[in-house]
């Protein structure tokens, strides 16, 4: 007979398999079900910007998991690095804002959590053909290499023996009494004790199947992101640029994304000419010598999108083993450290470093 796991958790993308790895390691024994492969959905297709966009013009409750967040991914990307030999490139490479008309927002906010910032010196700004406006440079923020991120996750999981099951797509579940009992999925039926949900954009979907019983469901809707990569050399760029609502950033062997839409069409991700064009209209506006490189690919990716931006991150409220860590839009590279630990603190009745109360499903929060 298979022993039953101790947390069964649904969906393997950053926030997913960072549960996972919490859960592991307070000594929890996790299974991961994926319906397609680990890490390829928004988890693969985004920045990895660790910081909101301008964070002053966002909900507390954002920043209050992201500073947690920053303090975690150091070392967190060094075990990483050190355990799997894949490196998720955390590079404290440094953000410039060109334009920050809300400077004063932004000087309390850097203030408030302790993030470096200073007014631009002119030597940054020589080179950039773009109207300024209250430039702001925050020389510690970081980017984290998202594929590599989720690659180097995924092989300590199976390093730790997280078992993850892909190509295993949860259709159903069985509960009474306010209980979920077994899962039914694409690969066969299985018992569980908890059970995570972590299925970032098909969250409201998947519970909507799942547990069509429920009363309140989160707000979840996916919001399309698309990015453009430009095979640039090294030093082409080494700092992130933030202009507007669009971003440059370097990695580390040269290449620069240029991100991103926001786009509200359902599950549907393809990419685009016209966002390819604004992007790249964007690109060499801001970096004309970006002109010399080639446009290595597009791709688009589904954020979980939420009205504030803030995830769910706690237990269903109607049934006893079911929890939500899910809804991070625009910021579950940067949220997700800090998300994982809340959850894995809240279940186990262990003091919490953020107060939780924000993230829960309330009836209020799912209208
Ligand atoms: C263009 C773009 C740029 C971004 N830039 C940044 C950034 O700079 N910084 C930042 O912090 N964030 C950024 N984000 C947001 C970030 O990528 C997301 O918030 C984060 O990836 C959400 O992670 P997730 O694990 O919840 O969702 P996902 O990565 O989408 O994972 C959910 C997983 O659940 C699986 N799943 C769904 N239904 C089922 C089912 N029924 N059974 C089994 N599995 C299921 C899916 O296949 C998927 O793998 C960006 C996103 C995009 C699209």
């Amino acid at each position: 007979m298979t022993t039953v796991p101790d947390i069964t958790i649904i969906g393997g993308g950053i926030i997913g398999m960072l549960t996972a790895r919490e859960f592991h390691s307070a000594g929890a024994q996790v299974v991961l079900l994926e319906k397609q492969l680990v890490g390829q959905e928004s988890s693969w297709a985004g920045g990895g910007i660790l910081l909101p966009l301008y964070p002053w013009r966002q909900d507390v409750a954002i920043s209050a998991l992201v500073k947690h967040s920053l303090a975690l991914y150091p070392d967190l990307a060094l075990a990483l690095h050190t355990e799997t030999g894949i490196d998720p490139e955390w590079n404290p490479c440094g953000l410039l804002i060109t334009q920050n008309p809300d400077y004063e927002l932004a000087q309390a906010w850097c203030e408030t959590y302790q993030m470096p910032y200073q007014t631009v010196a002119e030597a940054l700004l020589a080179s950039l053909p773009t109207v300024l406006n209250k430039p702001l440079w925050m020389p510690s923020v970081a980017q984290i290499r998202n594929p590599r991120l989720v690659k180097s996750l995924r092989q300590d999981l199976l390093n730790k023996g997280v078992r993850i099951l892909e190509h295993c797509e949860v259709h159903e579940a069985i509960t009474t009494q306010h209980r979920l009992h077994s899962l039914t999925t694409s690969t066969g039926s299985f018992a569980v004790n908890e059970v995570i949900i972590t299925a970032g954009a098909w969250t409201h979907k998947l519970l909507h199947t799942v547990l069509p019983s429920a009363q309140l469901n989160p707000t979840i809707q996916p919001v399309k992101g698309q990015m453009l990569l430009f095979d640039a050399k090294p030093d082409t760029l080494t700092k992130i640029i933030l202009a507007g609502e669009h971003y440059l950033i370097p990695r580390r062997d040269g290449k620069i994304l240029a991100g991103s839409t926001v786009e509200h069409h359902g599950f549907e991700k393809h990419t685009t000419d016209a966002a390819k064009q604004t992007l790249y209209n964007f690109a060499l506006n801001l970096l004309p010598e970006l002109c010399n490189y080639p446009v290595l690919s597009q791709w688009a990716g589904l954020r979980p999108g939420t009205n504030t931006g803030v995830p769910y991150i706690g237990r269903h409220p109607e049934f006893s083993n079911v929890s939500i860590n899910a809804g991070h839009f625009r910021n579950g590279l940067v949220m997700g450290p800090a998300s994982a630990q809340l959850l894995s603190a809240m279940l186990s009745n262990r003091p919490t470093q953020v107060n939780p109360e924000p993230y829960q499903l309330t009836a209020q929060r799912c209208l």
